[in-house]
């Protein structure tokens, strides 16, 4: 069974996704990770966030490899980017490079070849649209842009970083109109995923909210 969780910047798709992975023993496959450490790289070797052909070539030659943790460990050509890739200049490159179609192709293989291998669930901008249309459950998570502005300031304030709470809401706005009006498989919610709203639900409420979907689900799972 493919569980896909879509949504906006900060709408706790990747606390949520985890958990549920955690409790059904499935695959956790954070795929916005993957956007990251490609932009990460093309910093690393100097590549144009807009040469699509070499972002793809990168992704397919840098041996990517995620691990499941508190936050996904990222490694790459053998180092440990974990960190880095959530600094806020990496978050500001993701937009561009997640942009080209070449990286996209690349990227969606790999990640619909890694969810084959089993049970998983999958989060992202794409997963219900895109790399995963045959997913049995499909949920589109959101909340307001304030309301995820203030989970990613505590987030950044842990990384001993000082960016102000307008900053953060700036880029989330800017993050989420980028994403949804690219050409190349923009965000938007599936037509069967269900829209679940983050915004007075505790992170508990939303796993058992997604828990019960499914539950209701026809193909059985392991809990
Ligand atoms: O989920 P996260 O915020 O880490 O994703 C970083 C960026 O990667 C997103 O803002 C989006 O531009 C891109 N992304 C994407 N498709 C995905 C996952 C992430 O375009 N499936």
């Amino acid at each position: 069974m493919k569980i896909a969780i879509d949504g906006p910047a900060g709408a706790g798709k990747s606390t949520v996704a985890k958990m549920v992975a955690v409790k059904l023993g499935y695959l956790y496959i954070d795929t916005g990770a993957m956007y990251r450490a490609i932009a990460w790289l093309s910093r690393a070797h100097n590549v144009s966030a807009n040469d699509g052909p070499a972002l793809a070539k990168l992704a397919r030659n840098c041996n990517l490899t995620l691990k499941p943790g508190a936050t996904t460990g990222v490694f790459v050509e053998g180092k440990d980017i974990s960190t880095d890739i959530r600094l806020p200049e990496i978050s500001e490159l993701v937009g561009p490079v997640s942009a080209q179609k070449e990286l996209r192709e690349e990227l969606v293989k790999q990640q619909q070849s890694m969810a084959h291998a089993g049970n998983a669930v999958l989060d992202g901008r794409d997963i219900g649209t895109v790399v995963l249309p045959n997913a049995e459950v499909k949920v589109f998570l959101t909340a307001s842009p304030e309301v995820r502005a203030h989970r990613r300031l505590k987030d950044i304030q842990k990384m001993g970083l000082s960016d102000t709470l307008e900053e953060i809401l700036a880029a989330i706005i800017e993050r989420d109109h980028k994403d949804s009006t690219r050409a190349e498989s923009p965000l938007r919610q599936a037509e069967d995923a269900v829209k679940v709203d983050t915004d007075t639900l505790t992170i508990e409420e939303v796993v058992e909210t997604i828990l019960s979907l499914c539950s209701k689900c026809e193909k059985p799972i392991k809990i």
